[in-house]
């Protein structure tokens, strides 16, 4: 991340109380001059106030933070400036809703600059939104929503379109000039479009960010979102948000809306190894958990097979080294020059990624070997130019030459195919929060992403969001909302962890519940995680220490809520399907597993786990109050109750529509804050 990451200034409020409407002056960075103001809602809204009665409803545990010293207002707040916040912001600012864009480093930090294949869509000749349905549901092994695909594959083609038309240059064929397209694993057609050979993310990014900044949305940028703020009936009243950075518009403040669109990107940071940028802490997940809402499919993070190894010991983000050079031709060895991929699969090297990096990490576990190799040289210096160009100097800038020697590479936490829980209007069990793109779960993915399908959603997804709320804001029924109070968090039951407890997590996520799982690795990692919380505590107990808050005990707290949510969903989905791979279930059980692992946090920071068939999201309408748990649900669908979630009936067998998993374990084990 580039942002400067320090501790909040205070622990105090700021000295002034600031307001600004986002259709005040633009502000172009977190250091923009802020008009001074009246007063500040959530400061004022005290507990005899008009949202005294309702403290009760402010939802669970929120992250240790000083209360808000300063704040906007807005329509819309758009949390994240990848394909999906940009996308976002723009639709919604055209359909004039005042739009306030927060992100955590700079604009183009995310994962999105980073996509180097392209986006899917069914824009070639001969090719149809159909036949793309067909191979992202083979992909999601199962579990993908048919409904939330054919979404995605009929509004594609001209949601890229429209991409195009806010000024992302694709690459086009120099005979036709058309659109140049290229195919990928597990996609039947040549149906992905790219930019700059191996760039399309940074073309994408930089399309966006322009875009955004010649309509003159606001943007809050270096600034990390902390929680949801929710009025007296649960529904969404906008976020708090700490400010890095120097500038007036500093320390924790809030942006009161009444919609805020979740696009905070993946979770790879949970994992040692990843190739999601140092931006990717799972916030926007463990957010929404805080807030009462429903998240899905945690345990389906696809690994990519070939990542750069940088050594044991290294951490963090790591290169790519996408699956067209082994399409190109690459091939899979080990240290010996073997071609262990020959005889694994009739596609070899260009099996689907779940299988390769199986492989792989089985082959390094028989070896004792850290890594394997991608031996390339054959191409010669002028194809790796050419074809490879963004590939060939990230490694060179780590010192290995492809086009001399074999390229070390080993897996890595590549995609969250899970995340919040969404309808497919974006909409999440919480009124008024939306989410999209990686941070969502709209059933698109299943069990395991198609290659270039995710960028495609961020697109599509953020502008149903935006046509939903401006629908919902032209009928009057997104009003300004007032936050509830809520009491701060007490630091005995909800500590925040130490910065350097993110290692922790990564390395207890890498061993534990990594490419291959176990119930017995599982079980380990589940604890170790509890044990951290349970030090965490302890330290508050008997030294009176917690950490202090900032953004790396936010991030660190934040990876630890993930990384038990998704240890809990991959403890209890004792199959094997798309890329959850349990080595003691190595079948796929569709007769007990074709159901989604969907949890919520209780307040006390229980889990609540429980399975449910695709498409059952009850209607949430996100002007309306949120109803009483097992109660009835706005729009007419019911609830499940709690005895329809009895702790006796188990996956598979079908009580109804909601299941809860035999998980009493998981549910009574008290879930980091
Ligand atoms: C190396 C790599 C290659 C890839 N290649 C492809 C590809 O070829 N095709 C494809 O379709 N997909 C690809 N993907 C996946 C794809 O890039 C991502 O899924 C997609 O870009 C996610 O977009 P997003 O807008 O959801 O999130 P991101 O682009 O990750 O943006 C998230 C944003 O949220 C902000 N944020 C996070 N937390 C907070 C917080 N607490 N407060 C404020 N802001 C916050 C971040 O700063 C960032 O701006 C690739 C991913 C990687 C890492």
């Amino acid at each position: 991340m580039t942002g400067t990451r320090h501790p909040v200034r205070s622990t105090t409020p700021s000295p002034a109380k600031r307001t600004r409407t986002a259709a005040g002056p633009a502000p172009a960075a977190a250091a923009d001059p802020i008009p001074a103001a009246a007063e500040d809602p959530v400061a004022g809204a005290g507990p005899g106030g008009p949202a005294g009665a309702a403290a009760r409803a402010a939802a669970g545990p929120r992250l240790h933070a000083p209360a808000p010293g300063w704040s906007e207002s807005a329509d819309v707040v758009v949390v994240g400036s990848g394909v999906a916040g940009l996308t976002a912001a723009l639709r919604c600012a055209a359909a004039g809703l005042r739009t306030v864009v927060v992100t955590k480093a700079s604009l183009d930090e995310g994962s999105t600059r980073w996509a180097q294949g392209g986006i899917a869509a069914a824009l070639g000749d001969g090719d149809t939104p159909e036949q793309h349905l067909e191979d992202t549901l083979v992909a999601g092994a199962g579990l993908c929503d048919r409904d939330a695909v054919r979404t995605l594959v009929t509004e594609g083609p001209d949601a890229v379109r429209r991409l195009i038309a806010t000024g992302a240059r694709f690459d086009t064929s120099a005979a036709t000039g058309a659109i140049a397209l290229t195919r990928e694993g597990g996609h039947h057609r040549s149906r992905i479009a790219h930019a700059g050979g191996d760039a399309t993310g940074a073309e994408v990014s930089r399309a966006l960010v322009a875009a955004v900044r010649e309509r003159g949305i606001p943007t809050v940028r270096n600034a990390l979102v902390l929680d949801l703020l929710t009025d007296g009936a649960g529904r969404t009243a906008g976020v708090t948000l700490h400010v890095m950075g120097e500038g007036q518009h500093d320390g924790v403040g809030a942006v009161h809306a009444p919609a805020v669109v979740l696009a905070t990107g993946g979770m790879g940071q949970v994992f040692s190894a990843t190739t999601n940028p140092s931006v990717s802490t799972g916030d926007g997940v463990a957010l929404a958990l805080r807030a009462g809402a429903e998240v899905s499919d945690l345990e389906f993070v696809q690994f990519h097979p070939t990542v750069l190894f940088l050594g044991a010991d290294a951490e963090g983000q790591q290169p790519l080294v996408s699956e067209a050079v082994r399409g190109e031709g690459a091939h899979l060895v080990d240290a010996g020059g073997v071609r262990f991929m020959t005889g694994q699969h009739e596609l070899g090297e260009l099996a689907p990624r779940d299988i390769v990096a199986k492989a792989i990490t089985r082959r390094m576990q028989e070896q004792g070997a850290e890594h394997m190799y991608l031996d390339a040289r054959h191409f010669g210096a002028a194809m790796w130019e050419r074809r490879f160009p963004t590939i060939l100097a990230a490694c060179r800038a780590h010192g290995i030459d492809p086009v001399t020697e074999p390229v070390p590479v080993a897996p890595a936490a590549h995609y969250a195919s899970g995340g919040v829980r969404t309808d497919r209007r974006g909409r999440t069990t919480v009124p008024g929060l939306y989410a999209c793109g990686e941070v969502a779960c709209t059933g698109v993915h299943g069990a395991n992403r198609l290659a270039s399908n995710s960028l495609l959603e961020g697109l599509v997804y953020a502008e149903r969001i935006a046509d939903d709320i401006a629908a919902l804001h032209a009928e009057g029924a997104l009003r300004a909302r007032v936050p509830a109070p809520t009491a701060p968090p007490e630091p005995a039951e909800h500590p925040l962890l130490a910065p350097e407890a993110r290692f922790a997590v990564q390395r207890i996520m890498t061993e534990g519940a990594g490419v291959l799982r176990s119930a017995a690795s599982l079980e380990r990692a589940a604890a170790r995680l509890g044990q951290l919380d349970e030090d965490a505590r302890n330290a508050f107990r008997e030294h009176g220490k917690t950490a202090e808050p900032g953004v790396d005990s936010w991030e660190a707290t934040n990876l630890l809520c993930v990384a038990r949510v998704l240890v809990a969903a991959a403890r209890e989905r004792s199959e094997t399907r798309g890329c959850h791979w349990r080595l003691d279930h190595p079948e796929r059980d569709d007769t007990g597993w074709r159901r989604h692992i969907v949890v919520t946090l209780n307040p006390d920071r229980g889990l609540a786990l429980r399975t449910t068939r695709d498409a059952d999201l009850p209607p949430v309408r996100p002007g309306a109050p949120v109803p009483p748990p097992g109660g009835p649900v706005p729009g007419g669908a019911a609830a499940p109750s709690a005895d329809r979630r009895h702790p006796s009936a188990a996956p598979g067998r079908d009580t109804g529509r909601d299941v809860l998993l035999p998980s009493d374990t998981v549910q009574q084990r008290p879930q980091e804050q």
